[in-house]
């Protein structure tokens, strides 16, 4: 029975609901809405895809007047504003590609305070000599949001001299706050943006980079081509990216695709302008299915449905396989990223490496470049790898990537380990890993010394592939049973641990894959058919409407229609994405869709099977929660024993221990002070005043090896509970 509700103020999750059709705030968007309502400034570093849009999007609708959103991508405005309307909400937006008559127009709704959102390109701002800003303090703003903050930091990756002016706002506007936003910034560009924009006592929010959405998969570069077409059959009406290394080699693989009946464009910087806007078109408007793209492409692009990323060659580093990977699944469905990996391709890149002139800077790009190989090569977690490269820590498998999913078995490798000492032996600690690799597989190749031909030892691995011999030399190098002396070129040299391997009296295990990893896992089961006939019903309104398909309604929302199946508008209301205004607008028609498929295919509703939410997306926030194990490692920590010894008697990680140690200090178990020594939280403490939240690595780096990250991690999670002074 419905009783009438008398009317209450909105609440940022009331909004939510009605406006966005959500059902539960994301990462830390709670938190952020709050204390921009609270009318602090932030800055907010969350990965793509993350929601960040919401955080001002949500106080704009409850604040008097307007909130003024500063975006350097002017291609995009349209769409967000476009998104917005959709959802019943007053937005315009003010950039170049408008005429006079239609920026007056704008300018003219503004100033009757018809706007609850003002998207601006940061030159409109500070056009006319200032008179725009003159309007904006005539008619009250109530929030500035500046997305894709980094832009004005040099030290960033994307410079923008037009917002360098943006360093003004906080001086005419003091009593406005601001709201900075990026994707993307490292430490010294996060210091930079707070700086530059002159934010007061800012709050800082940095999420986990965890996209738990991407699934990661990392196979051999071998028949690459076929095991692509292969791939892509399996994708088929799915769109992805798919990144190489040259410009050359993206237009012949978009050809060699659309010859074997793909729909697939290049995309470079070296081509003219007017072809890039339209292939970048093409593939934003879901007209064709894969876009083939050297790394100039993704910058502006906001298309929230990529299903896969494939890398044909090697990034150069990690930082750019994040964030080139990252682009897909935005949108919180599972997506998946597959890179091609032979170790040809490091040997390429090496080239490219060398910054002539500069040797410090050529030693950190072949460093990076190292770390990318290893990515590749080593068999750990490559989610954990990946985040504990960014400074997170996580747990040690994932379920979502190749190595988690595949089944392996121990093995006796001792004689591959015997092989490869004695090869370093024999060469006498000279040579570095690829060398080795060469000598022991029996390579003919002249880079080869005549003299060492003639080694007994040459040539006794040619049966294993020189992929194989890296991986099994860096494991063994992880186990400490070799070693890599040098930085530029590290040689190989033996260790205290190699000679009782060569004598036999240690054995080594190593271990190998069982059967290969699936690249598919199973879903959720949905109705693969009425999603087509979905998303194609999506497609005729956005040609209808004029807007992008993912405007009217994500592939999230689809693919949850396609699984629980509503057969009326009260349970339509409970998909994610339905918010009131979407429903009356597109309720009917989606919801006719589904009812003729499921009367036809006699299938029955499952929406009581929704849980909350609907499909897990990007990693929530978690809840302090003591579990047995963290009870016990309190139980012992307070019998007197050290972290370490925990950690040995419990077979579990030193950082495992002091994560159980740190979820009791909120509750008042334990004290900072039992963690970590006072003089040290006082640097910690400082360290962070300094910097603000930043990701654990980079206070670390600034920190130095005298801090542990469970020190730090401890003084952090202190701070956040306000122990600390
Ligand atoms: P970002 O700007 O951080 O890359 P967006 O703000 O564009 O991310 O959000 C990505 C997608 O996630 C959008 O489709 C958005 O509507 C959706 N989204 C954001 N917050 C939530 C939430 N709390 N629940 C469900 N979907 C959300
Ligand atoms: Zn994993």
């Amino acid at each position: 029975m419905k009783k009438e509700e008398p009317k209450i103020a909105p609440t940022p999750l009331s909004i939510l609901k009605t406006q966005f059709g959500y059902e539960a705030f994301r990462l830390d968007q709670d938190e952020i809405i709050q204390t921009v309502l609270d009318r602090m400034d932030a800055f907010v570093l969350m990965p793509t895809g993350g929601g960040k849009s919401l955080c001002y999007q949500i106080p704009a609708l409850i604040f008097e007047g307007v909130t003024v959103v500063v975006s350097p991508l002017i291609a995009l405005m349209k769409d967000q504003v476009d998104a917005l309307r959709m959802n019943g909400i007053a937005a315009a937006y003010l950039n170049s590609s408008l005429d006079f008559d239609e920026q007056d127009e704008v300018v003219a709704r503004l100033c009757r305070g018809e706007l609850k959102l003002l998207y601006v390109a940061p030159e409109k701002l500070f056009a006319s000599g200032g008179a725009f800003l003159g309007v904006l303090r005539e008619i009250g703003v109530s929030l500035f949001a500046i997305d894709e903050a980094h832009c004005i930091s040099q030290w960033g990756h994307d410079f923008r001299p037009e917002y360098f002016h943006l360093a003004r706002l906080k001086k005419e506007f003091p009593e406005v706050p601001v709201v900075a936003l990026t994707a993307t910034a490292d430490h010294l560009t996060q210091a930079d943006i707070l700086e530059k924009l002159g934010l007061k006592d800012p709050r800082v929010f940095v999420s986990s980079f965890n996209r738990a959405n991407i699934h990661y998969f990392v196979v051999p570069k071998q028949d690459s081509y076929e095991r692509l077409v292969e791939y892509l059959h399996k994708h088929k009406g799915e769109m992805g990216i798919l990144y190489t290394l040259s410009r050359k080699s993206t237009e012949t693989l978009a050809a060699r695709l659309s010859a074997d009946g793909f729909s697939a464009k290049p995309y470079h910087a070296g081509l003219d302008k007017g072809v890039k806007d339209k292939h970048q078109e093409l593939f934003q408007k879901d007209k064709i299915q894969i876009i083939v793209a050297t790394i100039a492409f993704g910058m502006g692009i906001n298309k929230s449905n990529v299903r896969f990323v494939v890398h044909m060659d090697l990034p150069k580093n990690l930082e750019s396989y994040y964030q080139e990977t990252g682009r897909a699944g935005r949108d919180g469905v599972r997506s998946e990223a597959l890179l091609f990996y032979g170790s040809g391709d490091v040997m390429k890149l090496k080239r490219f490496a060398s910054v002539e002139g500069n040797p410090d800077q050529t030693r950190i790009m072949l460093r990076k470049l190292g770390q990318m190989a290893d990515f590749c090569e080593i068999r750990t977690c490559r989610r954990k790898h990946l985040l504990n490269y960014f400074g997170e820590e996580t747990p040690d498998t994932c379920a979502s990537c190749d190595v988690c999913l595949t089944e392996y078995e121990t093995y006796d490798a001792t004689v591959t380990a015997q092989k490869a000492i004695s090869a370093v032996v024999r060469l006498e600690e000279h040579y570095g890993l690829s060398y080795v690799v060469d000598f022991l597989r029996g390579s003919k190749s002249e880079k080869i010394k005549e003299e060492h031909k003639e080694i007994k030892t040459y040539g006794v691995g040619a049966d294993i592939s020189k992929e194989e011999w890296i991986r099994s030399i860096k494991e063994l190098v992880g186990m400490g049973y070799l070693r890599q002396a040098g930085d530029q070129y590290p040689l190989l040299a033996l260790t205290g641990k190699s000679l009782a391997v060569l004598k036999g009296e240690t054995k080594v295990a190593m271990v190998k894959p069982l059967a290969t990893a699936k690249i598919e896992t199973k879903e959720e089961p949905y109705e693969e058919e009425l999603f087509e006939e979905l998303k194609s019903l999506r497609m005729e309104l956005s040609l209808k409407e004029e807007v992008p398909a993912y405007v009217i309604f994500s592939d999230a929302t689809l693919l949850e229609l396609a699984t629980y199946l509503p057969l009326s508008l009260d349970d339509m209301q409970r998909i994610s994405g339905f918010g009131e205004v979407k429903t009356a607008r597109y309720g009917e028609t989606f919801l006719a869709c589904i009812v003729k498929y499921c009367s036809e295919h006699a299938l029955e509703t499952k929406i009581s099977e929704k849980i909350s939410s609907g499909r897990p997306r990007a990693r929530e926030k978690t809840k302090p929660v003591i579990n047995e194990t963290k009870a016990e490692t309190l139980r012992l920590f307070r019998e007197g024993k050290t972290v370490t010894e925990i950690a040995t008697a419990r077979d579990l990680t030193v950082s495992t221990i002091e994560n159980h140690l740190a979820s009791f200090l909120a509750l008042k178990e334990v004290e900072i002070t039992d963690l970590v020594p006072q003089e040290k939280i006082v640097v910690i403490q400082k360290a962070l005043s300094k910097n603000g939240y930043l990701p654990l690595k980079y206070l670390k780096d600034t920190l130095g090896d005298d801090y542990t990250y469970g020190e730090i991690r401890a003084v952090i999670e202190a701070a956040k509970q306000g122990i600390l002074q």
